[in-house]
């Protein structure tokens, strides 16, 4: 599968409800775990291969940041459920949660970084991609990967959650991957 890069419109997309666990599913989750992986990130999310539907993927066992987690009450160890199919997400953040500023950036947007704030920590409900129910609770990386990946899902991207010194600080690096974005659109058969 392709990365789809800003500002192709299907990024913009908010994702459908998935209804049926099946072939499909299993087929668009592998694709998505393998261009993850190639990619060398630690998520993705369906709109990003070119399919507005609520699925993402997450795989943080390469990352050296701290965080924490549970994942049905437990701190299931990572490898037990790495990488993580995440469909038809519901998220929660807890009022007066801390939130952190750092530096993020988006397969979509390749070499361009931006301060983000981000909550610290996050619930979320969803389902696997055999349609079981889970919930997952996670602070730190984790939490600022699920809220990202999530926002995909609704056709958020990080440049929309910054503040204005910082977007303009990339205004110029964004408008130039956009053009690239549209001249290869042109191009393509
Ligand atoms: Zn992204």
């Amino acid at each position: 599968m392709e990365i789809v890069h800003y500002n192709d419109p299907v990024l913009r997309r908010k994702g459908e409800k998935i209804t049926s666990y099946g072939s499909e599913l299993a087929s668009l989750a592998q694709g998505m775990v393998e261009t993850m992986n190639r990619a060398q990130g630690i998520g993705l999310a369906a709109q990003q291969v070119g399919h507005p539907v609520q699925v993402c993927v997450v795989d943080l066992r390469s990352t050296e940041a701290e965080f924490d987690w549970k994942l049905d009450g437990t701190k299931t160890p990572l490898d037990l459920f790495m990488p993580m199919v995440i469909v038809n997400p519901k998220l929660t953040v807890a009022r007066k949660t801390p939130a952190e500023v750092l530096e993020e950036g988006c397969l979509s947007f390749p070499e361009i970084r931006g301060n983000v704030e981000r909550a610290l920590s996050v619930t979320a409900k969803y389902n696997d991609q055999h349609g079981l129910p889970h919930v997952l609770e996670c602070t730190g990386l984790f939490a600022r990967c699920i809220l990202h990946e999530a926002d995909h899902l609704n056709g958020v991207l990080f440049i929309d959650r910054m503040t204005k010194p910082v977007r303009s600080e990339i205004d110029e690096a964004v408008k130039a991957l956009a053009k690239r974005t549209r001249a290869a659109k042109a191009a393509a058969p």
